[in-house]
């Protein structure tokens, strides 16, 4: 074999620098981080099969068997779940400074603070949503002093509709949307008013109401009378009276209707009155399954029953579905709610890398609804890493 002069210098070249420098001078990693053998399940994809997953730039490059390519940095899933980044549509985050990342750490990376403030208290909540790490938004409090022990609009002059309005126009790159609280101990005999001035409300911004319902004065079906496409129902396992069933188990007319008609229906977890085990069975039973697992959550609900997203996740796991469909209710179907996570709840390449890698531990796991009643369950979602537009957080 023969080389002339500049065939032998480049080869010499890179012999010699190759021998020097290693290999990674030549030419920059291909990709910034390379999760590594983990169990994907991206319902948007319909995928559930160990991948590797390529991210550089801040995008899903690539979801393969398996990435060969040099990357910055790889991070060993396997045994773990790598699902795209968990959506929350009912927190409280913008209650407290540091919530947001408690959340994202918890493998939120993207949520929505459903109405811990309302007109006269929007600043400070707005100003934690905007500086939130991970793409977050809010809805007002359709009761102008927010959430009040004696129940937000228990005054019906509290229901203030130029207030919220007001709010609304002066934050419209935060607020996308009102909730109302329409249970007896929190507007009374005001629920169906409540509801049709939150309506009014939003009706000049095309925005979204997310009602709280569960102990209504009023009968369910003539709440979800007033809900329209895309409006939200959350704590919709709240138990009687005026629960998504009726005396024998049955999915009430109005509440298929609605759904039926595009309505969402939210787990909201929380803390009291939103959620017992014996009313989860009959609205399972009955098929009605939920569009959207929450956590309702706050910093008190972070040491019971809530604690964190995957545990509230664990709860479907409890009833009876299936990993793949509550991994859908907390990424793909949250991206459909929100125009905020639109391009979000996915791995499909070019998309944001957001990014949850759970644990799902097998063992005896107490999960206690909220009136103190336990169950049992055998397994157990647990946080584990975070990623937030390839950027490991966690
Ligand atoms: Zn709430």
């Amino acid at each position: 074999m023969s080389l002339n002069r500049r065939q032998f210098l480049q080869t010499a070249a890179a012999t010699t620098a190759g021998l020097r420098l290693g290999p990674h001078l030549f030419a920059q990693p291909r990709y910034d981080l390379v999760i590594t053998g983990g169990r994907v399940i991206d319902p948007s994809l319909r995928l559930d099969a160990v991948r590797d997953v390529a991210i550089a730039g801040g995008a899903i490059q690539a979801v393969e068997p398996s990435i060969a390519a040099s990357a910055e940095r790889t991070l060993d899933a396997r045994g773990k779940i790598v699902a795209p980044g968990l959506i929350d549509v009912h927190t409280h985050a913008g209650r407290v400074k540091d919530g947001p990342l408690i959340c994202l750490r918890d493998g939120v990376t993207g949520f929505i603070d459903a109405g811990s403030q309302g007109a006269d208290g929007i600043a400070a909540p707005v100003a934690v949503v905007k500086a939130a790490p991970q793409p977050a938004k809010m809805l007002i409090n359709i009761g102008r002093a927010g959430i009040l022990p004696g129940g937000d609009t228990m005054d019906l002059a509290r229901a203030d509709v130029v207030a919220a309005r007001d709010a609304i126009a002066g934050n419209r790159d935060v607020l996308v949307g009102v909730k109302a609280r329409l249970s007896r101990d929190v507007c009374g005999n005001n629920d169906v008013e409540v509801l049709r001035r939150a309506r009014e409300v939003v009706s000049p911004f095309n925005l979204p109401v997310m009602i709280h319902m569960g102990q209504t004065m009023s009968p369910i079906d003539q709440i979800m009378d007033l809900l329209r496409p895309g409006d939200i129902v959350t704590h919709m396992f709240a138990p009687p009276p005026n629960s998504l069933v009726d005396d024998n188990g049955r999915i009430r007319p109005g509440v298929l209707a609605a759904r039926r008609r595009g309505v969402w229906f939210d787990v909201g977890n929380g803390r009291t009155g939103h959620l017992r085990w014996d009313t989860v069975d009959q609205i399972m039973q009955a098929g009605f399954w939920p569009d959207s697992f929450s956590t309702d959550w706050t910093p008190e609900g972070r040491t019971t029953q809530v604690l964190d997203f995957p545990n509230v996740l664990s709860k479907g796991l409890l009833i009876g579905m299936p990993l793949d469909a509550i991994i859908a209710r907390a990424t793909l179907n949250p991206s459909r709610m929100f125009e905020v996570f639109r391009d979000r709840g996915t791995l499909n390449v070019g998309a944001p890398a957001d990014v949850a890698i759970l644990e799902l531990r097998d063992g005896s796991f107490e999960f206690v609804d909220n009136y103190g009643n336990t169950r049992i369950g055998k397994q157990r979602l647990f946080p584990s890493a975070t990623i937030l537009g390839g950027r490991f957080v966690s």
